[in-house]
């Protein structure tokens, strides 16, 4: 039987054609137990606060459906590490419907682990305890960040093991998310080439994410345009804050333009561009600095499922969507220089100083400095003389970073900003607090010991990533050499 949540549904992507999904339930668990609701995201989707927190982790768990809901699996399609899967789908997170947010906004309710799916080929359509805390912490730093995000509205045990190389506690994420879409969705279809499920996916799209295309001259290029004008914000946004997706195959490539699938993510300490994280990114496919030509390579796999509506001519279908493409190097550039120059104080950006926020980068990688700390302290270096110190103390041999340094306040002197108002704007973009990758681990360790303690705290510290707490210093610091996670998994 549902239980009312006062949730309102309207489930738009169950009302297209059913080759467009499985509709499925979530296979009920053992023991569910509410590890957290996120209250204030619960609040803006009109969450009854009255429904017991048994009842949520029932829900959340999938032994009870919300009124409203029309659970389902979602097919997609997609290239992992550049190899295609004609089908993959959701092999084990059903969308159990779409909420109408207080604010009027559409979003996706989605359990993440919630059993097998006829996705799920050979998997157990589960998910462990780490993972579902990894994304939850990581996922609403982000969307703290200000950085398009899904969302985790709740995490719950599920009392059931789940069997990875050794056993692990069974976990669920509720995700919210703009849509579940991917450029794999698209994929799916084109691959079956179901020229009107690409028609019908097209318009539920537009209609949903990007209603300006729909008034476009030709709405697939104009959607092909849209989704990259999203992609090339986000991941600009990614490095500004030193954030590494690990596994950006075209199944976790947005088409709402938010950064989706938590699986071996992590955010960079030291800054090096050739970091990579995941275990399974072997060859650096997905390190920090390739993300750029990673996502422009998704958008490329994009265009060709939206060839044939864009033109019944091949080749002019191909020129336009290629004119299309071209724009992304330059579009990713302007944002990646709007955000870094507004990292480093400069109110105006100019491509006259790239070569001093790459000189920066440079010295950094050189002198081994914390990507987050460093410009942090470049803060406090432009609002008063002593701040210096704290630049120079982070560097490994500090001549490069003095001269660099003495430029940097050449070069904000002629600004003429005042040192405060400077100080002031580079704080509120450079976060003093990320979900570093050992202290996520820390909170997962405790967690599996039984102890969320320390997954609240760091929860807590990152809601506010901003502001500088003397009782959060702790959470500010690197790794010791002890406590480095070098790799992190899929989960
Ligand atoms: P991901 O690496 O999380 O993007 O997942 C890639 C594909 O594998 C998706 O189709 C997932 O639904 C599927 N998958 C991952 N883990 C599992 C699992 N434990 N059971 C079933 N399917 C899974
Ligand atoms: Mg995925
Ligand atoms: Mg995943």
């Amino acid at each position: 039987p549902s239980i009312p949540l006062g949730l309102s549904f309207d489930n738009s992507y169950g009302r297209l054609p059913e080759r467009f999904y499985a509709r499925q339930n979530p296979v009920p668990v053992a023991e569910p137990r509410l590890i957290r609701l996120n209250r204030g995201l619960a609040g803006a989707i009109g969450l009854d606060p009255a429904v017991s927190d048994d009842q949520l982790a029932g829900v959340f768990a999938g032994n009870r459906l919300p009124e409203g809901a029309d659970p389902l699996a979602q097919a997609y399609a997609g290239h992992q590490f550049g190899g295609f899967s004609p089908q993959l789908g959701d092999g084990r997170a059903l969308l159990l419907g779409e909420v109408i947010a207080r604010d009027g906004r559409r979003l996706d309710l989605q359990l993440k682990g919630a059993g097998q799916t006829p996705f799920s080929r050979r998997g157990d359509g589960r998910a462990a305890l780490g993972p579902v805390l990894r994304e939850y912490l990581v996922s609403e730093a982000m969307a703290a960040l200000g950085i398009p995000t899904t969302r985790a509205l709740a995490a719950v045990t599920t009392g059931l093991p789940v069997l990875r190389e050794t056993v692990l506690p069974g976990a669920i994420l509720t995700r919210i998310a703009a849509s579940h879409i991917r450029v794999g969705t698209f994929q799916y279809f084109a691959a079956r080439g179901d020229r009107d499920a690409l028609e019908l996916l097209v318009a539920h799209v537009v209609a949903r994410h990007y209603p300006e295309a729909g008034a476009a001259e030709n709405p697939a290029l104009a959607l092909l345009a849209a989704v990259m004008a999203r992609q090339a914000a986000l991941v600009a946004r990614w490095l500004q804050v030193g954030f590494i997706h690990g596994v950006m195959n075209t199944d976790n490539c947005s088409i709402a333009g938010e950064t989706i699938d938590y699986g071996p993510c992590a955010f960079m300490d030291a800054y090096d561009p050739a970091t990579v994280y995941s275990s399974i990114d072997q060859q650096g496919r997905y390190a920090y600095a390739n993300q750029p030509v990673m996502a422009h390579w998704n958008l490329a796999r994009f265009a060709e499922t939206l060839l044939d509506l864009i033109d019944a001519d091949q080749t002019r279908a191909i020129d336009k969507a290629s004119e299309v493409l071209a724009g992304f190097a330059p579009l990713f550039r302007r944002h990646w220089l709007d955000g870094m120059a507004h990292k480093i104080g400069l109110a105006e950006t100019a491509e006259a100083d790239a070569p001093l926020i790459q000189d920066l980068l440079e010295t950094m990688k050189t002198g081994e400095a914390d990507y987050t700390n460093g410009f942090r302290a470049l803060g406090r270096a432009a609002a008063a003389p002593a701040g210096r110190e704290d630049v120079r103390g982070l560097f490994v041999g500090m001549a490069g970073i003095d001269a660099w340094l003495d430029r940097w306040l050449a070069r904000l002197a002629v600004q003429g900003r005042d040192p405060a108002a400077t100080a002031a704007a580079m704080d509120a973009v450079n976060p003093a607090y990320i979900p570093r990758n050992h202290r996520v681990q820390q909170a997962i360790d405790a967690a599996m010991a039984g102890d969320f303690g320390p997954f609240e705290a760091l929860h807590l510290i990152l809601a506010r990533p901003f502001e500088d707490r003397p009782e959060a210093a702790a959470y500010a610091a690197p790794p010791e050499a002890d406590e480095r996670v070098l790799r992190t998994f899929c989960g």
